[in-house]
């Protein structure tokens, strides 16, 4: 039984998270940095305790602080929402050596799937198809040169500790592989403390379809259907819907059952969600990524499933009585991740103090957000500022819902993307549904 948790994490997720423990009648502990005191989900939470100073490295990165506070407060569980420390092994050994339920997957499914090459292989071994690529990590530029005349130019490079978008190159020929692998070495050791890289065949234009995996701990496994995240800005997803919008139902089977099978494979337990790259009617494994989904609301829309309370349900032990044949989805459902930024200065990062704020409403409007009117956004972190969500009949009409919501809404004080979110919905490629990971470059930037 879970009856108190601390929230590892700050923003939207963390008011996410806060709601549904109250939904489920569990007492919640926020952290916050001292930029954060009069944040939103500082305020929503039981208790809330300081426990460092902007850097996330000596506040929500900092695990003896948050090991501290929990364990003061007699908390029985942690859920590390998403970013900080939701995928880092270490902190859920930690958690687990001091009595500490970690809501999600146990440490060395983390370690497995956080070390890209290695996940690579074991999803390879349980017969799912991956990208083209390196077997191992490559270590020289001779070895990088092999493999690409293997598998062809265009390569890309990528770090096997990366995340978040970060650090990838890709290479269209011989001559510049020397200066992109260097490169990506370096930045892949910058960025997370290890220099190693792997190769993927680059395909061109692809999409980014996911599906969303709940794994109980009684090794009984289903899948939500997929979301499509093909709408990104430098690799990193702006809008997501679900179901995708090309896929046919024999695919969208066939990804469902692959990634089910994929994550028994593997033992896996919580949630987590199973990225593909889909061209030319094949989808191969991306990466797997063993947390909530910032895109995790798309999915709920449309199935009715809460994913937050499921990963908190399976921490404690309980068994999953939902069965595959139970979940239908309903509809179709957008989101667009709002950032505090400037479109018109290259998406530099607008913090500030927010003057005046609209929330859309009405009926299939949902917005998760970690903001309010008279609330200053601080510069240290993500410019994600909240999400909203639409959901309705079918994807016209969703696109129609959206297009009204993001008309209703007003954030004064700050930049914001929401002129380029209208860009999209009006787009008429976005709008016929066919488009790829290339979109917003080919049509709107
Ligand atoms: P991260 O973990 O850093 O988010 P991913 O491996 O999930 O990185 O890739 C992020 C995005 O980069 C993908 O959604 C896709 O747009 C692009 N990408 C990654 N690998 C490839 C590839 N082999 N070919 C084409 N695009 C790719």
């Amino acid at each position: 039984m879970i009856d108190k948790i601390l929230v590892a994490n700050r923003g939207e997720i963390a008011v996410r998270i806060i709601r549904a423990c109250k939904e489920l009648d569990i007492e919640t502990v926020a952290i916050y940095s001292t930029v954060d005191k009069d944040a939103l989900f500082t305020q929503i939470a039981d208790e809330a305790y300081c426990i460092g100073p902007p850097p996330s490295s000596k506040s929500y990165l900092n695990i003896p602080a948050v090991i501290t506070v929990a364990t003061i407060t007699d908390c029985d569980a942690i859920h590390p929402g998403y970013g900080f420390l939701a995928e880092n092994a270490k902190f859920a050994e930690v958690c687990e050596q001091c009595g500490l339920k970690f809501i999600g997957p146990r440490p060395e499914l983390l370690r497995l799937m956080g070390d890209k090459v290695a996940s690579r292989r074991a999803m390879k071994k349980a017969g799912t198809p991956i990208v083209p690529g390196s077997k191992s990590v490559v270590q020289h530029l001779k070895g990088a040169k092999r493999i690409a005349q293997v598998i062809g130019y265009p390569v890309i490079i990528k770090a096997s500790a990366g995340g978040g978008g970060k650090g990838m190159k890709v290479v269209y020929d011989e001559e510049e592989l020397e200066v992109a692998f260097l490169m990506a070495r370096s930045e892949a050791e910058l960025s997370f403390s290890s220099p190693d890289v792997y190769l993927e065949k680059f395909l061109e234009n692809p999409k980014h379809i996911e599906v969303q995996v709940v794994a109980d701990e009684f090794g009984n496994v289903i899948h939500l259907g997929e979301r499509e995240c093909s709408i990104q800005r430098s690799h990193q997803k702006i809008v997501e819907e679900a179901p995708s919008p090309v896929i046919d139902e024999t695919t969208r089977r066939k990804m469902g059952r692959t990634a089910v099978q994929a994550a028994k494979s593997i033992g896996y337990t919580n949630v987590g969600t199973i990225e593909f790259l889909y061209s030319e009617g094949d989808f191969y494994f991306m990466e797997m990524n063993t947390r909530l989904q910032v895109e995790h609301p798309v999915t709920e829309s449309v199935t009715g499933f809460d994913i937050v309370k499921a990963q908190i349900q399976i921490a404690s032990g309980e068994k999953m009585t939902v069965k595959q044949k139970d979940i239908q989805t309903y509809g179709h459902s957008i989101e667009c991740r709002l950032n505090a930024e400037s479109p018109e200065r290259n998406f530099m990062p607008s913090p500030g103090y927010i003057r005046k704020l609209v929330i859309p409403g009405g009926p299939g409007v949902r917005f998760d957000g970690g903001i309010y009117q008279g609330f200053s956004i601080p510069p240290t972190y993500d410019s994600l500022i909240g999400k909203l969500i639409v959901h309705d009949f079918d994807r016209i009409e969703a696109i129609q819902r959206m297009r009204r919501a993001l008309d209703e809404m007003i954030v004064e004080g700050v930049d914001t993307n929401i002129s380029l979110h209208k860009k999209i919905m009006n787009n008429p490629v976005f709008v016929a549904g066919n488009y790829d990971t290339g979109f917003l470059n080919k049509e709107i930037l």
